[in-house]
């Protein structure tokens, strides 16, 4: 009898710290070795006195400065590049929704090391060879299509590359392909559950077991959500194209925070306005640095993500560090009437009504020199008991200002009310005078 398979590399995915910091050192030496080809960090270097042979611990990292997305668009479009565009294969764009879009650079290797590590994130929800597996991500500048398409052809899984959107044709393929994974963000999982309602079928009647949903900041209350009305396990999944893509770090099936894959990055969690590391366990700003990357290595990169290091060994055997479920991003928190607050806090006190669907957003605007907010939520069933109605609208509220400190206006809307964004969602909505 064979044993089963628990890991898809086990050496590395269960090194022991001593080890895995000794492999991270001397992949940052190399890393350092690439990276003096990049026009962007070769003075750096210089000026700071780092080479590979200055490298003598994870520590070391502290000598570098820190890498910002300002400096990928100072630099646009290959100015970070570490070798020549010959050795490149591939570039990826970032969406630029806040500015100039960014540029990431692959080459062969670099290609093959990100389709190997979401691989192994795959491996660890459970995906097997014999799984199929549609991808709902757009196949383009977006690293959630190619990077999850190679990743699972890596697998061995049978592929459906089905890309985003088209509700009706996922539908269809799910039915005729027993898709038994897809691959999307949490926002189209539930807008794909009410295409399968309205044709007559229930989600939970499919072939669909397990889902990797990522992308997008959500809440533990949606995720559960999702995996109530699909009757499947979602696993949560991070990547940004910076670091690669998708594969960066993943639950695994402990459902417990995301193993990030320290044997490719140096992981560090520092205060966003004093930049040093926070004590261990408290919440901050995910920094990385690339350590199996060459086209493009960066050192001490600013996600803007926020989250926390999660204590204590995971019972699945791997290593490599967990982190919590992002709070978002820096840049995603609003300041309203001097108080801070994320979006995912409104989203997982909605989540747990059940008479409200998963859309809404949020309004900011100004009256009377005042901020206002108004949540706009979609219900789930259409009606017109006034009461019932007002009642729930009573109970929101009543929670969102436990959980904000803040009195929001709420507003119960039909379905399709609130407009729907092709890719990640859209939560916020600033109309006010200084924004
Ligand atoms: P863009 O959105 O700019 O095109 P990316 O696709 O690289 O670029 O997005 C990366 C960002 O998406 C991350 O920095 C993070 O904010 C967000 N993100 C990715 N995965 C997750 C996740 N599992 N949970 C929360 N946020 C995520
Ligand atoms: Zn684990």
């Amino acid at each position: 009898m064979t044993m089963e398979r628990k890991f898809w590399e086990e050496e590395i995915e269960t090194m022991s710290r001593p080890n895995l910091e000794k492999l991270q050192v001397e992949r940052l030496k190399k890393t350092v070795e690439i990276a003096m080809g990049s026009k962007f960090y070769a003075p750096i270097f210089k000026e700071r006195g780092i080479t590979p042979e200055s490298i003598r611990s994870v520590e070391d990292i502290r000598r570098f400065p820190f890498t910002t997305k300002n400096d990928l668009r100072s630099t646009y479009p290959f100015g970070i590049a570490s070798v020549p565009l010959q050795k490149v294969v591939r570039l990826h764009s970032s969406s630029g929704t806040t500015g100039n879009p960014t540029v990431i650079l692959h080459t062969k290797k670099d290609i093959d090391e990100w389709a190997n590590a979401m691989a192994r994130s795959m491996f660890a929800t459970g995906l097997r060879d014999t799984d199929i597996i549609q991808n709902t991500s757009g196949y383009g500048m977006f690293t959630g299509g190619l990077g999850i398409q190679y990743a699972a052809e890596r697998l061995g899984a049978l592929t459906v590359p089905a890309a985003a959107g088209n509700s009706l044709r996922q539908f269809k393929f799910i039915q005729d392909f027993g898709t038994t994974a897809l691959h999307c963000i949490p926002s189209y999982a539930t807008r794909l559950a009410t295409v399968f309602r309205e044709q007559g079928v229930d989600p939970r009647d499919t072939t669909v077991t397990r889902m990797i949903i990522g992308a997008e900041p959500h809440s533990e209350a949606q995720r559960k959500r999702i995996e109530e009305i699909w009757g499947c396990k979602a696993y949560n999944n991070f990547g940004m194209s910076e670091m690669c893509g998708p594969g960066v770090a993943i639950e695994c099936e402990e459902q417990n925070g995301m193993h990030i894959w320290e044997d490719n990055y140096i992981v560090e969690i520092v205060d966003p306005v004093t930049l040093e590391p926070v004590p261990e366990g408290e919440l901050g700003e995910l920094v990385l640095t690339t350590l199996n990357r060459e086209a493009m290595p960066l050192f001490r990169y600013r996600t803007r993500d926020l989250t926390r290091f999660l204590p204590g060994d995971c019972p699945c055997g791997r290593t490599h560090r967990r982190l919590q479920r992002f709070q978002g991003r820096s840049d995603d928190m609003m300041i309203v009437r001097g108080v801070n607050i994320f979006p995912i806090q409104i989203e997982k006190i909605l989540m747990q009504f059940s008479e409200l669907a998963s859309d809404f957003l949020i309004i900011l605007e100004t009256s009377e020199d005042n901020d206002n907010m108004t949540v706009q939520v979609e219900l789930a069933k259409a009606t017109d008991d006034f009461k019932l109605l007002e009642n729930l609208k009573r109970e929101i509220t009543h929670r969102l200002k436990d959980e904000i400190l803040m009195t929001p206006k709420v507003q119960l809307v039909g379905k399709g009310v609130i407009p729907q964004s092709d890719g990640k969602a859209v939560r916020v909505k600033d109309l006010r005078n200084n924004h």
